[in-house]
């Protein structure tokens, strides 16, 4: 008999990633004998479920590729020519790190994975920490979005929203976490989150966890707090919510749970009122062990930030996962953000790997001589050191498909391979020939901002932008300042921000030191926007689809609307004063 419920995650991990390569090979045959009389699969392999078959001929595939299938079905067609199982929806996701939001069927199996994968994600940080369930509540931000009805009447939600909606979740949530549901579903985002602050410091003593799937909400619900604590301390202090809440669920939650309490609402402003906020998550809520919340890929840039305002409590990144499939859980918790890896489970998705080089390693011409190369990889015989882009088939209708994310293997654990996130595919900023990709920009971006220090400020937010309105085109960085300390803003020394933009082309690659020299780039900006823009940005995408609790900031804008949004909030222009050596 287990004495804890995690024990029995642990054993299956221990299990499914010492047998993967057997696992990885019944997960195939089951999905290729369900699905094999589907339109899409008959195309190919002709009604034949043989899976060497099912590698040399069934395409890989983007998601324009299968776009076409899920409309048809989203317009009122069987579902049957994807897949299988009947469908109960689909899931939308964010769209705000690569693109337009994408649908993917969900059916019950789909469903009841997801389950699955919170028990196993949160296996080994109950071992590390014991059992949060037991031991207090999570004070989580989560932010249902509304569901869009489909013409032939499913919905499409985001993951995270169907996950607030199963029954397993909604039992837990009384008991494990601080957020009602009332609060979670408000529909108005900045209600939702003065609601789900106000609960969880009203229950304070209990949080043992501070988070959010994103460590940029993480901030988010942090900046929020800074500019709205007052507010908060009084409706404690009164035992009464503002009337800014309008929404009546928040409020008949509030009404359940809300007392006059000034020993508690003085005890908060006191720490708020102090002049800096390093380690204000440790101060506010004195029982919490972690901050969790992913802090990998395009949110590397936030943990700096987090760190400051965590005080020392380790920020855990529990799992690696898209809309298209759950992939893969951290088993080291307490590792550094930077350091984290994800061991693939090889019961969660037939999983291939398609080699990647770095862009500026080599010539194509190199590149593509040796074809194996280029050949997708199984899950098993992935090697330490390479970079592969994420391919996975489901029982729910993808078939070789291409998550976007490219991955490096860091190791093994049994005979799974643990990958570190590497950037999304595609999302490079380019003006010409050249491809500078989401992690040169993050390490240029880290080498520059370094030059803020010294003057007391730091770099909260950047995306980029290829400037082709002019010839020669040029990278624009979108920068948001803010200072260490105090709030009065010192004005920003030219020479130093013309440093920084120097630095950045510095740090670039080759090609694109090559283009500059030779004029074919034009010298690099930073626009240095005000504080607040980059919620704008957020809240833009969000009022347009995107779900706040998904939400990942673009590396690069693509869209007008948003880049009109930046621009109408610049305060400072500057250039690179020379081309990098
Ligand atoms: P969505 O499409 O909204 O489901 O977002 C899924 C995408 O979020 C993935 O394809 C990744 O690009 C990103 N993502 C999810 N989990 C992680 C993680 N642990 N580290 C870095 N990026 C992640």
């Amino acid at each position: 008999m287990e004495t804890n419920w995690y024990e029995g995650g642990l054993r299956m991990i221990e299990e499914v990633t010492t047998n993967a390569e057997r696992i990885q090979d019944e997960l195939l045959s089951e999905i290729l004998d369900r699905n094999a009389g589907t339109e899409y699969l008959r195309r190919f392999l002709h009604g034949q479920t043989d899976k060497q078959l099912f590698k040399k001929i069934v395409p890989v595939v983007a998601y324009d590729d299968l776009k076409p299938y899920i409309d048809r079905i989203a317009n009122g067609e069987r579902s049957d020519i994807l897949l299988a199982e009947p469908i109960t929806g689909f899931f939308m996701s964010s769209g705000t790190s690569g693109g337009k939001p994408k649908l993917t069927p969900v059916t019950a199996e789909v469903a009841q994975k997801w389950e699955l994968f919170y028990t196993l994600y949160e296996s080994p940080v109950m071992k590390r920490f014991g059992d949060i369930t037991q031991a207090g509540k999570r004070m989580e931000f989560m932010f249902a979005r509304p569901e869009i009805e489909t013409p032939s009447g499913l919905t499409a939600a985001s993951v995270s929203t169907s996950i607030y909606k199963e029954s397993w979740f909604r039992a837990m949530l009384p008991k494990c976490y601080t957020s009602p549901v009332e609060t979670i579903f408000c529909p108005e985002p900045e209600q939702s989150l003065y609601c789900q602050l106000l609960f969880g410091l009203i229950q304070r003593d209990e949080v043992v966890l501070v988070g959010s799937v994103f460590a940029s909400t993480v901030l988010r619900a942090i900046k929020f707090l800074e500019n709205h604590w007052q507010e908060l301390c009084s409706d404690i202090k009164a035992g009464r919510i503002s009337h800014r809440i309008t929404d009546l669920g928040c409020r008949s939650g509030a009404s359940l749970i809300m007392k006059p309490n000034s020993q508690l609402a003085d005890l908060i402003q006191n720490v708020c009122n102090s002049k800096s906020w390093e380690g204000i998550i440790r101060k506010l809520w004195p029982n919490a062990n972690h901050v969790r919340c992913i802090c990998t890929g395009v949110m590397r840039q936030y943990t700096e930030e987090l760190e400051f305002y965590s005080g020392g409590l380790p920020l855990v990144s529990a799992f690696y996962a898209s809309s298209e499939a759950q992939c893969g859980i951290n088993l080291e918790p307490l590792c550094k953000p930077a350091d984290v890896s994800y061991t693939f489970l090889p019961n969660l998705a037939y999983f291939e790997f398609l080699p990647v080089k770095n862009d500026h390693d080599e010539s194509i011409e190199m590149r593509s001589k040796n074809k194996d190369d280029n050949e997708p990889v199984d899950l098993v015989n992935v090697k330490p050191g390479h970079r592969y882009e994420l391919l996975v088939t489901t029982s729910a209708g993808l078939y070789r498909y291409k998550v976007g994310d490219v991955l490096m293997v860091t190791g093994f654990h049994n005979n799974a391979p643990q990958f570190q996130f590497v950037e999304r595919q595609n999302v490079a900023i380019s003006v010409d020939q050249e491809k500078t990709s989401e992690s040169d920009l993050f390490k240029a971006v880290t080498e520059a901002k370094a030059h803020l220090d010294p003057l007391g400020f730091v770099l909260t937010e950047y995306t980029s932008y290829a400037d082709t309105s002019s010839a020669p085109g040029h990278y624009v960085l979108f920068w948001e300042l803010k200072q260490k300390e105090g709030n009065h803003c010192k004005e920003l020394d030219p020479k130093v921000m013309a440093e920084c933009c120097y630095r950045v082309e510095e740090s670039f690659h080759y090609t694109y030191k090559i283009y500059r020299k030779k004029n074919i780039i034009a010298p690099l900006e930073i626009r240095v926007v005000k504080q607040g823009t980059f919620d704008a940005l957020m809240d833009y995408n969000v009022a347009n689809g995107a779900s706040l609790s998904q939400y990942k900031r673009p590396s690069c804008i693509k869209s007008k609307e948003a880049l009109k949004i930046l621009d109408s909030r610049v305060i400072g222009k500057f250039f690179s004063p020379k081309s990098p050596l």
